[in-house]
């Protein structure tokens, strides 16, 4: 059973999109989350050359547009990053950080990650923070010290307050853009594990959503989010197509029916 407050989903579009592309996929998402009123909130994190695009199509509709990383730097000399103040420039809701793809191609450390966190609530974004196990680790028993090590790192930065702020998007890496999600057991399991560390930073965190990603389709979706400590999902290849990225946001509004 899941609880009652609405859920949130996300589109992750990684490093795809083309202006001519984006505009109707950015329309018709626009005009589908329309009817989901407010019982879905529904974001997409573009790659930053298409901010001004986003903002221009999104502007005045329900769904909100964020990026997919940050610089943990304010400004400065830090060729071809992006400032979080420079996102919130193009009114920018969301900020995902510590994505697998970064941790594992950019040695982002979870310090790294926290810094990150802590500069986009700065700029008055909503970090959404992904943390996540690999086969590996999850195969040696070690998938809650993993995950639990990465959200300790961004708690021990953040006061409470602070921390109620955020959004956490756990994603085992063995799930990411594989086709093979976790079961709705096996994405519970951990969820109420993430709920438990919150509640223990305070009540104001207790409510943090936690979005499960990693292969969420069409059709898994409404099972992944009727579990009682998932609030929604951070979507990647299917946010690429408004069908069936408008059916995952159906999914969520039909969870908790
Ligand atoms: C992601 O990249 O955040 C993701 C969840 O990807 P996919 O949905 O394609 O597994």
């Amino acid at each position: 059973m899941s609880r009652e407050r609405a859920k949130l989903v996300v589109g992750n579009w990684k490093m795809h999109g083309r202006i001519k592309d984006n505009a109707a996929l950015l329309t018709e998402v626009a005009a589908g989350a329309s009817a989901l009123q407010n019982e879905v909130s529904v974001g997409v994190c573009v790659p930053c050359p298409y901010l001004a695009q986003s903002q221009a199509l999104l502007a005045g509709s329900v769904v909100r547009w964020g990026v997919q990383d940050v610089s943990a730097h304010a400004q400065g000399a830090y060729t071809g990053e992006v400032a979080a103040e420079m996102a919130a420039d193009f009114g920018v809701t969301y900020a995902i950080v510590g994505h697998s793809e970064r941790r594992a191609y950019h040695r982002e450390s979870p310090e790294l990650v926290a810094a990150k966190a802590r500069r986009a609530l700065d700029a008055g974004l909503t970090p959404i923070v992904c943390i996540g196990e690999t086969l590996d680790e999850r195969e040696s028993d070690a998938t809650e010290q993993v995950i639990g090590g990465q959200l300790d790192a961004v708690l021990l930065v953040l006061s409470e307050e602070e921390a109620a702020r955020i959004v956490i998007a756990y994603e085992p890496v063995w799930a990411i853009g594989t086709g093979k999600s976790a079961t709705a057991e096996q994405a519970q399991s951990v969820h109420a594990f993430v709920r438990a560390k919150l509640v223990e930073k305070g009540a104001a965190v207790a409510s943090v959503p936690v979005l499960y990603g990693g292969s969420v389709k069409p059709e898994n979706a409404q099972e992944l989010f009727g579990q009682r400590d998932i609030d929604g999902g951070l979507i990647g290849g299917a946010s690429l197509k408004s069908k069936d990225f408008l059916a995952i946001c159906q999914a969520a509004r039909t969870a908790l029916q």
